[in-house]
């Protein structure tokens, strides 16, 4: 009979926060498959705890996924823990998952902490509905392409950030949002020096211009303002509509009423020739 892959999160700083359920599942399983087993083996001793070990991270998880996987075919459990948080959330845990899911292989998922939702519930910003965007791309031009692809945004935006690259990261997101969207810079959350900063864009660069970035970071972005959103694009419409009834071709009556409420010209113009069609 199959064994199964158990997704344990360990705490993101505040060891206290491991789940009585967590806990006994790391007792309970034949092994563990940590992302480094230096950090693991801090925790198990911490709960008094010695379990063979594993190796899979970033730099061996094509090799080491199947070797898992095939220990679990052959009968064992296996617990997957990362060096903070839930696995698979911003780490390469999600690989093995699918490998266990595509080969039919039970998973099961104990809630814990992760860095994500602690951020998200303490930002102060809209919860009902967010967007979880992770480390943007390193790579200039798919950097480009995901915050543009954000720039109509309206669900509240969830960032993970390195500290050594929150200034270029704060400047990036200032840029493609403006200086006065609010955010939240949650910083070293459950630890001893936890800190959430709500502040808006511009203020932040300001601040990690004057003071170096420590510790590890999520940014919790606030999504583009519904309300003013909607006026402006009501207002533009009824004036494009208007210009319209006295002759003026849609493209030019899209492209006046998109200047002077400041909104798009595709949208306004697609909106125009809907009406039409
Ligand atoms: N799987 C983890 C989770 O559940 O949150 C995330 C792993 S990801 C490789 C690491 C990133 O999570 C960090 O760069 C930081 O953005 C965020 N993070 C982890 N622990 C944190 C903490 N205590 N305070 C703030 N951010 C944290």
């Amino acid at each position: 009979m199959a064994g199964k892959l158990y997704l344990v999160p360990t705490p993101i700083g505040n060891l206290g926060d491991i789940s009585r359920r967590g806990l006994e599942t790391l007792e309970s399983v034949d092994f563990i498959a940590a992302e480094d087993t230096r950090v693991t083996v801090k925790l198990l001793n911490h709960l008094g705890l010695k379990k063979p070990m594993v190796t899979y991270h970033r730099h061996n998880c094509e090799t080491a996924g199947p070797a898992i996987l095939q220990r679990i075919q052959g009968g064992e459990t296996c617990a997957l823990v990362t060096d903070a948080g839930t696995p698979a959330i911003s780490d390469p845990g999600e690989d093995l998952v699918a490998l266990c899911a595509a080969h039919g292989v039970e998973v099961e998922s104990i809630p814990g902490p992760c860095a994500l939702t602690v951020a998200l519930s303490v930002s102060g910003l809209p919860t009902g509905r967010f967007t979880f965007e992770g480390f943007l791309p390193l790579n200039k031009k798919n950097r480009r392409a995901q915050l543009d692809s954000l720039a109509e945004e309206a669900r509240t935006m969830v960032f993970y950030e390195a500290p050594h690259k929150l200034r270029t990261t704060l400047d990036d997101l200032a840029a493609a949002f403006g200086p006065d969207r609010p955010l939240a810079v949650c910083r070293e959350l459950t630890k001893l020096h936890e800190e959430v900063l709500r502040l808006t864009l511009g203020e932040a660069v300001e601040r990690f211009t004057a003071q170096e970035p420590r510790g590890e970071f999520v940014l919790v972005v606030a999504g583009r303002p519904a309300q003013a959103e909607a006026a402006d694009e009501d207002g533009a419409l009824a004036r494009a509509e208007e210009l319209r009834r006295t002759g003026m071709p849609l493209k030019q009556a899209a492209a006046q009423a998109a200047e002077e409420f400041g909104v798009k010209k595709r949208w306004l113009y697609n909106q125009l020739a809907a009406q039409d069609a």
